[in-house]
């Protein structure tokens, strides 16, 4: 194979990018991640400055349309009912994410078999389980063994402190009579993988100067990187190219100095969240594909779902 085709293209360095590329990382096949934004320095977040609320409608704002940056792109909500918030940059929106780790339950799995809504799941809960194990311990998941709710399972490091907050809704929940359980959170309660641990001071969603915040630029990607994966920021792909078979065959991509290239590739991997994905896969149309790319269904780009969890 020549040197310039990738085993395997990632798009987006996000929460799956990253996962993406640290579990392929072993394989001895050359993976490439193309990521339209670029690293963060963990001292530029605003919470390293006394008016760190007010920086938070600027450049580490959570609606890209507030934040501006040349490394976003902007969205059109006026059809929305919400808006989107995300970040653009190596670790994607686990930079400003609010780190709340709550897996799946067993029965979201089966929601159609279960409340009739929807469809079921074509794998479930046990499937994933080993999954959710591994991406716990490589994040950094801290929580308490034992909620009811769940199968069996034990959270790599103890539980975060409640805080004032916490307990007076736990009080509120008992007073009801209602199931609580302190929730996973991909936040360090005592030093691990040589990151110290959270300090407890609120501000996570602007970004974690502390390094207790588990986002995917410090937990997979420097283990994918050291691990010979080649990571290219501020490369934002256009389109998917596809061969005679309509098969992907590579990308076409502005580099850093916004000069148009190609990158060659046996396998594209798409990892742009819910709406970078779908704008990549419409942009790519062809004669296989005159409506985009995975698009047969006409339903690429719509029924945009948020979870509030
Ligand atoms: C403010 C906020 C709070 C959140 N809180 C939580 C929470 O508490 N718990 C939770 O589980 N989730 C939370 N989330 C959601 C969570 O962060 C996302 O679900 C998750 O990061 C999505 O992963 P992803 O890989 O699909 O996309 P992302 O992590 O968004 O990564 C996508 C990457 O693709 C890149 N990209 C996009 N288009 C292109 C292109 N054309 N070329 C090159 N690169 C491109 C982007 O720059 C980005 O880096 C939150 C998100 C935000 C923004
Ligand atoms: S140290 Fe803890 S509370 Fe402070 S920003 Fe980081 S994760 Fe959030």
């Amino acid at each position: 194979m020549s040197e310039d085709v990738a085993d395997v293209l990632i798009i987006g360095a996000g929460a799956s990018g990253a996962a993406a590329a640290w579990s392929l990382s072993d394989t001895g096949m050359r993976i490439v991640c193309l990521e339209q934004g670029g690293w963060v320095d963990p001292t530029d977040y605003p919470t390293n400055a006394a008016n760190w609320e007010s920086q938070s409608f600027g450049p580490y704002a959570i609606d890209p349309n507030v934040r501006g940056l040349e490394t976003d792109y902007p969205i059109n909500n006026d059809d929305s009912e919400c808006v989107v918030v995300n970040f653009n940059g190596v670790g994607g929106s686990t930079i400003l994410y609010g780190a709340h780790f709550p897996r799946l339950h067993p029965s979201d799995f089966k929601v159609k078999t279960l409340d009739g809504v929807a469809d079921d799941w074509p794998i479930d809960y046990a499937t994933l389980e080993p999954y959710f194990v591994e991406n716990d311990r490589i994040m950094g998941v801290s929580g308490l063994a034992g909620d009811p709710m769940y199968p069996p399972k034990q959270p790599p490091l103890p539980p975060l402190a409640m805080g004032l907050v916490g307990e007076t809704v736990a009080r509120g929940y008992n007073k009801l009579g209602w199931h609580w359980w302190p929730s996973d959170s991909a936040i360090i309660s005592e030093p691990y993988d040589g990151r110290d641990r959270c300090l407890n001071l609120g501000p996570c969603m602007s970004g974690c100067s502390q390094g207790g915040k588990s986002s995917t630029d410090i937990t997979y990607w420097p283990r994918a990187v050291q691990r010979g994966v080649e990571l290219r920021t501020r490369c934002r792909v256009r389109e998917i190219a596809v061969d005679d078979e309509g098969m992907a065959k590579g990308v076409h991509y502005y580099d850093e100095n916004g000069d148009e290239q190609f990158q060659r590739a046996e396998i594209v991997i798409m990892a742009c969240n819910g709406i970078g994905t779908p704008r990549i896969l419409l942009n790519s149309k062809s004669s296989h594909f005159p409506d985009g790319l995975a698009n047969r269904s006409g339903l690429v780009g719509k029924n945009l779902m948020f979870a509030a969890s």
